[in-house]
């Protein structure tokens, strides 16, 4: 009997700034854990998600956590190499966080590209939804629009704490990525 499964290993970025959730959104994706002691990344980190996408197709996602470089607001590009797809993530209490989303953006887009050409798919996350959203939505920021305007394949709010969306959002992902090969 051969093995006709298709085997697709994505390299995903997730960045934004400092205790955005990050880590904490990588953790509840992998290993369905939570933890609200603050502790900030140190050094890159790596976590490997592997999905069952359908009955002929594994997908190993390869997330790479940053590691305390969120102070500079600009990786190297070695840490971008590669990668197929990435999450922006902000903090709705924090809107400092959310206005740092297009820096990211920016700083991906400009060292970054599919060989294409194309820039990578990215998810905007909306993290920490679970302690209140009209921290910025009260703000009257038009997400769907922001989203689309700025180049995102869609959006989420998302919680690490209360796991919600994060695979939702992860499934977009991927789903873009396919697309795109
Ligand atoms: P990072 O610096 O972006 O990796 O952020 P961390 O994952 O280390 O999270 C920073 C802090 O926010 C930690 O204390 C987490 O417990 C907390 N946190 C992360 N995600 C959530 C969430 O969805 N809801 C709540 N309430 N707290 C969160
Ligand atoms: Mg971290």
């Amino acid at each position: 009997m051969q093995n006709h499964q298709k085997e697709h290993l994505y390299k995903i970025l997730v960045i934004g700034d400092l205790g955005v959730g990050k880590t904490s959104i990588i953790k509840r994706y992998v290993h369905q854990s939570f933890s609200p002691h603050y502790r900030a990344t140190i050094g890159v980190d790596f976590a490997l998600k592997v999905l069952d996408w359908d009955s002929e197709t594994v997908v190993r996602l390869q997330l790479w956590d940053i590691a305390g470089q969120e102070r500079f607001g600009n990786m190297t590009r070695v840490y971008y190499r590669e990668a197929v797809g990435a999450f922006i993530v902000f903090d709705v209490t924090r809107p400092s966080t959310f206005e740092a989303v297009m820096k990211w953006k920016e700083d991906l887009d400009f060292k970054l590209t599919l060989p294409n050409g194309a820039p990578v798919s990215t998810v905007l996350l909306a993290n920490k939804c679970d302690q209140g959203k009209d921290v910025f939505m009260n703000n009257g920021i038009k997400m769907d629009q922001f989203s689309k305007e700025n180049g995102f394949v869609g959006w989420y709010e998302t919680s690490a704490k209360e796991n919600l969306n994060i695979e939702e959002a992860a499934r977009c992902l991927v789903k873009y990525i396919m697309a795109r090969e």
